[in-house]
């Protein structure tokens, strides 16, 4: 198996088919240390959870992951919570970092001595509707082609594996949101144990975490906002005039270690397939980050493709890579509503009228006084459940 990507989607396909003594070769274009430092999702989901621990990946995540069993929605001054745990019979979330992820995986991967190339030149996928689709690369100076069974394409969304598809094979389904975030991390102690999302006159608001030394938090802001025209105190400012409750709550302010602009998008590429070249995580779809759903699609979409890969070295079967892109799009498009719906109920749009203003406060209140609207949200910021089961991938649960 070629695989195009050391991201989580990369990373996480390998280990499943190293559990299933499935050969594999991955190759990144960055450095190791680039991979581990880009600061990105920290929400994991109850079935992501599971899946860490069931790869025996959960050493980490069991000492530093910080298991949430609610959140806050705010407004209009008021923080609301939401019992995520009550609601669905005991789950929850869990925040730890990407990076950590990241760094528990490139750990496993190299403690099994499987081939891992970092800053690999001049990668490209080719022969990808023959049996022996092939894999090439640079690294070091020295030319690589490696003939394959199947690719996957873990590549992201500026990877080369989908642009290496045919035009006409993949319909793309795509919304660009008139606005972005600010998303900082900043050495201050959170305030909260639980996440708060905010909404507010000026725009959303998030508050999160990385530890109990680092707060995580974010603001709406135009989109494509050049980071220059925010001063540290500028952002803090803007922050405590969003996230400030009635009671006095607010968030530590703090040293900004990190802050970076990042633009809304939905996008899905259909079909997840072209030939012997499988297409997983952000390389086929994104989300926007106010679902907190990326990272654990990517994990999803790479247990259905261990799956398959598993019956088709073990029994010959191959229903199970034919089925691969419509059992993940199922997924995929439930988490592309929820992400769709959390984004427009929470954030200010530009041409938004005083309807759309109290029609959001309504939908706001409703979502904070019915259990039955409650439950929806819970249900699935914890993660709907998975259609394919672990064991049918190689794990014990
Ligand atoms: C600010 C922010 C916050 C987020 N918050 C959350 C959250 O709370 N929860 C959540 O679930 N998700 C979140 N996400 C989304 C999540 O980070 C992504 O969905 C996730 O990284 C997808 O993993 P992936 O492996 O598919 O892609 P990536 O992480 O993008 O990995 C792809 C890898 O492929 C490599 N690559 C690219 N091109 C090539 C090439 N030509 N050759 C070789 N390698 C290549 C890249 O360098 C990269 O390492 C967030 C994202 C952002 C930006």
């Amino acid at each position: 198996m070629g695989i195009v990507g050391a991201g989580p989607a990369g990373l996480l396909l390998g280990h499943l088919l190293h559990l299933n003594g499935i050969d594999s070769v991955v190759v990144e274009n960055h450095s190791r240390e680039h991979v581990i430092d880009r600061v990105r999702a920290g929400v994991l989901e109850q079935g992501t959870v599971d899946l860490l621990r069931a790869m025996g990946v959960g050493a980490g995540l069991q000492r530093t992951g910080l298991r949430h069993e609610g959140l806050y929605v705010s407004f209009q001054g008021l923080r609301h919570r939401i019992d995520l745990a009550d609601l669905t019979a005991g789950k929850a979330i869990t925040v730890y970092g990407q990076n950590e992820v990241v760094r528990d995986l490139i750990e496993s991967r190299t403690a099994t001595a499987r081939p891992l190339y970092f800053e690999a030149d001049h990668v490209a996928v080719s022969a990808l509707d023959s049996s022996t689709p092939v894999l090439r690369f640079q690294h070091s100076g020295t030319d690589h082609e490696v003939h394959c069974d199947f690719v996957a394409g873990c590549d992201g969304f500026r990877g080369i594996c989908r642009p290496s598809i045919p035009d006409g094979v993949l319909t793309v389904y795509e919304r660009v949101y008139p606005f972005g975030w600010i998303g900082i991390l900043a050495d201050a102690a959170p305030t909260s144990d639980e996440l708060i999302y905010t909404y507010h006159d000026r725009g959303f608001a998030l508050f999160s975490m990385r530890s109990p030394k680092v707060t995580r938090l974010y603001v709406q802001v135009p989109p494509e906002e050049p980071i220059e025209n925010w001063s540290d105190e500028g952002i803090w400012n803007e922050i405590l005039a969003r996230m400030t409750t009635r009671d006095g709550w607010q968030p530590n302010v703090g040293h900004i270690i990190q802050k970076a602009v990042v633009p809304l998008r939905s996008f899905v590429a259909a079909p997840m397939r072209y030939g012997r070249l499988f297409l997983a995580g952000d390389a086929a779809h994104i989300v926007p980050p106010t679902g907190a759903k990326g990272l654990n699609l990517a994990a999803s979409d790479v247990l259905v493709l261990a799956r398959a890969l598993k019956a088709f070295y073990e029994r010959g079967r191959t229903e199970w890579l034919a089925e691969y892109s419509d059992v993940c799009l199922r997924r995929v498009w439930k988490a592309q509503r929820f992400s769709w719906w959390m984004t427009s109920t929470l954030h200010r749009f530009p041409d938004a009228t005083p309807f759309d203003y109290q029609r959001q406060i309504a939908d706001l209140d409703y979502l904070t006084s019915s259990r039955a609207a409650m439950t929806s949200l819970a249900e699935q910021y914890v993660g709907l459940p998975m259609e394919v089961s672990y064991e049918s991938a190689g794990l014990h649960v």
